[in-house]
């Protein structure tokens, strides 16, 4: 019996005055973010809240995120993180379909405009949760007359709490996720699901008690975010320097400023930092203590890995996961790199190719052929909450279909080579885009592309590439698609290219080609 919140708990009895969470001047010990979360787990059981209940929370990265999710985890209640970016529409949607006891609300901010739906959203579910909201400044009078904030709802509350102890497979965490179809479910990963997940991280990145200083830029609603950088570094005593809302310049200089020692990062992210250094920002002195970077949850062009490498004097190890898988699956190891490899599956992990098409999952086994992926061991989820038959679509025998294509080496490096969902079959051809992806950015002049399919009368999908160019670049669209059919063979080329400012990006960084589509 344990429960999730060791990771916390462990690091505040050890170190307790070593700073947990900095935000901005702020800057909260491990003994005060484990006493503010207590203080949350006694409100809980104050408001009723039983081990098992569901209580949602959606907050960007400040000091309330953690403190809360530790508070629900104490209190034996399961986590359901929603992304800030939801509307109340969607958060409607995820509070009656997690059946939501409570609900704490971040309730935005001049300075941090998001997450603004707060009480609308959690009137309009069909049995609504107990109403709590967070405020970028905790001393914040109430924003809604009749509505707590988190701040006054702690006041009285006392900060001791005896954790309850869960069965290791009690559901510690459901994370919404769209899967690869449909609606969004909820996976539910367990407490040893997720501490698995985060002692494996810490063990790939050599972690030592005490010493290392993430910048946290990725959301921790996100499941990247909450096992790489929160519950792996808490586990570890690490410093967690917060920073609500993505800009690769202020990145750049919290990075700097807080001799940041481990930086995980979207691959847009590091494109973002490497933007930022090209027009001008001051990243010196960061390889002195800079130690790792990792990316993951998207493709890493192996340009940018090695752009920053040579720019920023970090190696990037890459990892591969879902929400459904803790998230961590595999990674590449520091000793064996292999760019553009998502590496080995990870200690007690086990992976396997697949016929996607095959009913029985027949196994794809010569070297080089593509499969989809399918993952088994520790980190796969138990299933889709309440959804017994999407969990069978996508589980059998406790291996879990991922959605994504890859392909593994004779030395057993696997290779994403692309969602299955973003194949595109033109004339009867697949064509992967990160491939074209890869090809399109090592174009001098070419900063980021995005490939997809749209349809098209002759050839079924025709392919299609957004483009965003390098500062000053004058290529023109039909110059580049004309040195794309040079490099690539004639059934996959984009014969259509759009020269573009940005692209459309969900709020993890990750390219989002529906929208493209
Ligand atoms: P999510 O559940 O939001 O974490 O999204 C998981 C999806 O991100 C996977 O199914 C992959 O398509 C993608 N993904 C994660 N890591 C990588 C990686 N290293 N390379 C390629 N795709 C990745």
């Amino acid at each position: 019996m344990y429960n999730l919140s060791l990771v916390l708990e462990d690091s505040a009895r050890s170190a307790p005055d070593h700073p947990a969470l900095v935000l901005g001047e702020l800057s909260l010990s491990y003994a005060q973010v484990d006493a503010a979360a207590n203080q949350v787990a006694n409100l809980l059981v104050s408001l009723g809240v039983a081990p098992g209940d569901r209580v949602a929370l959606t907050c960007p990265n400040l000091p309330q995120f953690p403190i809360v999710y530790f508070g629900i985890l104490k209190a034996g209640a399961v986590v359901v993180p929603l992304n800030v970016l939801n509307k109340a529409r969607e958060v409607t949607y995820f509070l009656d379909d997690a059946e939501a006891k409570v609900f704490f609300c971040f309730e935005g901010s001049e300075d941090l405009p998001i997450g603004r739906y707060g009480h609308d959203g959690a009137r309009a579910a069909a049995a609504p949760p107990h109403l709590v909201l967070m405020t970028a400044d905790p001393s914040a009078p109430a924003p809604l007359e009749g509505v707590p904030t988190l701040s006054a709802s702690l006041a009285e509350m006392p900060d001791s709490f005896a954790t309850v102890q869960a069965q290791e497979t009690d559901t510690a965490v459901v994370l919404y996720t769209s899967g690869t179809t449909g609606r969004p479910k909820g996976a539910e990963l367990s407490h040893s699901n997720q501490l698995m997940n985060a002692l494996t991280c810490n063990r790939l990145f050599r972690s030592a008690p005490g010493t290392d200083t993430h910048l946290v830029a990725l959301p921790l609603f996100h499941t990247f975010g909450a096992t790489v950088d929160m519950n792996a570094g808490f586990s570890m005593g690490a410093t967690l320097v917060l920073l609500p809302r993505f800009e690769a310049q202020q990145a750049l200089e919290l990075l700097v400023r807080h001799r940041v020692t481990r930086f995980a990062g979207v691959p847009t992210m590091w494109w973002g930092l490497l933007h930022a250094l090209e027009n001008g920002a001051d990243a010196r002195g960061l390889s002195e203590h800079l130690r790792l970077g990792v990316s993951g949850g998207a493709p890493l062009p192996v340009e940018i890995l090695e752009a920053v490498r040579e720019r920023l004097g970090v190696s990037i190890m890459e990892g591969y996961g879902l929400s459904e898988t803790s998230p961590v699956a595999s990674f590449s190891l520091a000793e064996t790199p292999r760019p553009g490899s998502i590496g080995v599956p990870v200690w007690g992990v086990e992976m396997r190719l697949i016929d996607p098409v095959d009913p029985d999952w027949a196994e794809v086994t010569d070297p080089g052929a593509v499969g989809e992926l399918t993952v088994r061991g520790h980190n796969v989820m138990s299933g889709y909450l309440n959804r017994p038959e999407e969990t069978a679509e996508v589980m059998r025998e406790g291996w879990f279909r991922t959605g994504d294509l890859a392909r593994k080496d004779e030395e057993g490096f696997y290779y994403v080579v692309d969602r299955s969902k973003d194949m595109i079959v033109r004339g009867g051809y697949n064509v992967y885009p990160r491939e074209l992806e890869e090809v399109l950015i090592s174009h001098p002049e070419v900063s980021l592309a995005a490939v997809v399919g749209v349809s098209d009368e002759r050839v079924g999908e025709e392919v299609r590439a957004y483009v965003i160019l390098e500062d000053g670049a004058e290529l023109t669209a039909e110059e580049l698609r004309a040195w794309g059919a040079e490099q690539m063979a004639a059934y996959k080329y984009p014969r259509e290219v759009v020269i573009v400012d940005e692209l459309p990006m969900t709020s993890t960084g990750k390219i989002l080609k529906r929208e493209l589509r």
